[in-house]
């Protein structure tokens, strides 16, 4: 049993990720400010005494005693990180030195949720750790782009210089149930939109890709991460490396829901990448993971999911 600080434990992933640890014996922190995640994820876990709930910031220091951090904390969605962009980067940035801290002065080990955007727009096809990345640092998504490159830089500056325990996890799309309904994601988006047999918006032509990996997977892959004693610090690709066309994807989702919404089309958001698919060869072999959960299984569930909120 392990002390576990979860921050950004209210969000879709967080949510998830405190669900596990639970189960699994350990004492969960969780810790929110609840911008882009909700009491409704965790209403379930309160009241388990191996649970606690802190509303606080973590652009502001906490003090705790853990083993280990899954640092968590930022909004997700291009909608909601380009909503304030400089809070973004304070996320980011000052939240990981907070987390960081943290992790030095109780020598918890802590896990980074990065993204496939540090990639940016690649011109790598299918995206590998080595790869440096091809993102623009003045753009709508460079809060987040950039916030999370230099989260990771801070990772390796702590580990280099202070031994600080890390892991640096980059995450590709993911999806399931607990998305927020509001978020503009594409998956929540074209759901919702197939539900109401409204129409359903696909930026651009469609023909950019995404690869997407149902959370109930990509939560094994961060517990199998965070607690694999090899000594790898990562960074690690986790994500499914199935891929799809956003048309694709849109045409898929209204099969899945017998839904009479048409397709049209909208501008393309500025720096929105072209294609994006996780090399997982590190994942499989480190951590002996890959991810299990069919596609449209997945999606049923999220639809599932989304029926019963629209209800
Ligand atoms: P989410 O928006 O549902 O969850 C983020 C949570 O962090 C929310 O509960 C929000 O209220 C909280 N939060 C935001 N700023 C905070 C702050 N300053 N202090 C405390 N709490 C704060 O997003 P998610 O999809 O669950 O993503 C979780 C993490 O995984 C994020 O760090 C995200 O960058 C990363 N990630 C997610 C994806 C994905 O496809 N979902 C892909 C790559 C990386
Ligand atoms: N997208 C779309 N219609 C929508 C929402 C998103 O066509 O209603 C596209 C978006 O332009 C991007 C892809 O779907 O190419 C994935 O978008 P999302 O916001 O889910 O995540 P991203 O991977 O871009 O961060």
């Amino acid at each position: 049993m392990k002390r576990v600080l979860v921050t950004g434990g209210a969000g879709f992933i967080g949510s998830h990720l405190c669900e596990r640890l639970l189960s699994e014996g350990n004492d969960v922190i969780c810790l929110d400010n609840y911008f882009t995640g909700s009491k409704d994820n965790i209403r379930h876990l309160i009241g388990n005494n191996r649970f606690e709930l802190v509303r606080h910031d973590i652009i502001k220091d906490f003090y705790a005693e853990v083993d280990q951090i899954y640092n968590l904390a930022c909004p997700a969605s291009p909608v909601h990180y380009q909503y304030n962009p400089i809070k973004t980067v304070k996320t980011s940035v000052i939240g990981a030195i907070n987390m960081l801290g943290l992790a030095k002065r109780c020598r918890a080990r802590i896990l980074q949720a990065s993204t496939s955007e540090v990639y940016g727009d690649p011109k790598i096809h299918p995206q590998i750790e080595t790869y440096w990345g091809n993102v623009n640092p003045i753009g709508i998504r460079s809060c987040y782009d950039e916030g999370k490159r230099c989260a990771e830089t801070l990772m390796m500056d702590y580990h280099r210089q202070n031994n600080v325990d890390i892991r640096i996890a980059r995450i590709f799309n993911t999806y399931g149930p607990r998305m927020a309904i509001n978020d503009g994601r594409v998956v929540s988006n074209f759901i919702v939109q197939a539900l109401k047999n409204e129409p359903i918006t696909v930026y651009g032509d469609g023909s950019q890709t995404r690869s997407f990996c149902y959370v109930s997977d990509l939560v094994d892959a961060l517990i199998k991460f965070m607690n694999n004693d090899k000594n790898f610090i990562g960074p690690i690709n986790l994500g499914n490396p199935r891929e799809f066309t956003i048309l694709q994807f849109a045409e898929l989702i209204i099969k899945l829901t017998n839904s009479n919404s048409k397709i049209v089309f909208e501008k393309l958001p500025s720096d929105d990448p072209t294609q994006r698919e996780p090399d997982i060869s590190i994942a499989k072999n480190i951590l002996n993971w890959t991810p299990t959960v069919d596609f449209e299984e997945g999606l049923k569930l999220t639809i599932d999911y989304f029926s019963k909120i629209i209800a």
